[in-house]
């Protein structure tokens, strides 16, 4: 039997959003305890919501686009490595890690644990720009984090978004790995089909 573990962030008006962002709205157009025939709502949500997935239009004028993205990658052979230092994911560290051939590898850190907070959290592990160019150099492909970005907060040239992104790896962001063990898992997250979408939220679910 194959163990499924959902890695995805619940979407409600309290979680945490990244500053600037709007919080997930879900207006009711029908009730039944109103005298309606169903229920019946309406979403509104920014595109990086939650678990979601950046494209490479995220950070690249002329990058494609979510839509454009081969299906493949949203599905496959993924590591989850534990990341121990408390600040950021760097070269050393990743040196540690036997990345062979890892075609997607999501960081476990200690920002899972805060994912279920509902304020944000400036302070969370991010990756170095020369962690990201490693990444890159291995020939992964889909690279998870567990908050909701890859750079520091306030890092104003996002460097780990760019080397990702302009090297055609893309991004899976908000995972919660709190409750999966570090090993080999099959990836499944499928994002929504927006046309021209720079991000939009998935479900992520690993199987082992
Ligand atoms: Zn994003």
């Amino acid at each position: 039997m194959q163990e499924l573990f959902d890695i995805t962030m619940p979407i409600h008006p309290k979680m945490p959003v990244f500053p600037g962002d709007d919080p997930p709205q879900q207006k009711w157009l029908h009730r039944i305890q109103d005298g309606d025939a169903n229920n019946l709502s309406a979403l509104a949500l920014g595109s990086h919501t939650g678990t979601h997935v950046d494209a490479a239009y995220h950070f690249v004028e002329n990058g494609i686009t979510l839509d454009q993205i081969p299906l493949e990658v949203f599905v496959g052979k993924a590591l989850v490595i534990e990341i121990t230092d408390p600040e950021s994911i760097s070269v050393d560290e990743l040196r540690r890690h036997p990345l062979a051939s890892a075609e997607r590898v999501l960081f476990k850190t200690r920002n899972s644990s805060t994912l279920s907070r509902s304020g944000f959290q400036e302070d969370f592990v991010y990756i170095e720009g020369g962690a990201a160019e490693y990444l890159v150099r291995q020939g992964v492909r889909l690279v998870g984090v567990d908050y909701l970005s890859v750079d520091a907060y306030g890092a104003e040239s996002s460097p780990a978004h760019h080397m990702l992104l302009g090297s055609g790896v893309v991004i899976l962001e908000g995972v919660d790995l709190s409750s999966v063990e570090p090993g080999a898992y099959t990836l499944v997250c499928l994002p929504l089909k927006v046309i021209g979408a720079e991000g939009a939220p998935v479900r992520a679910v690993l199987m082992r």
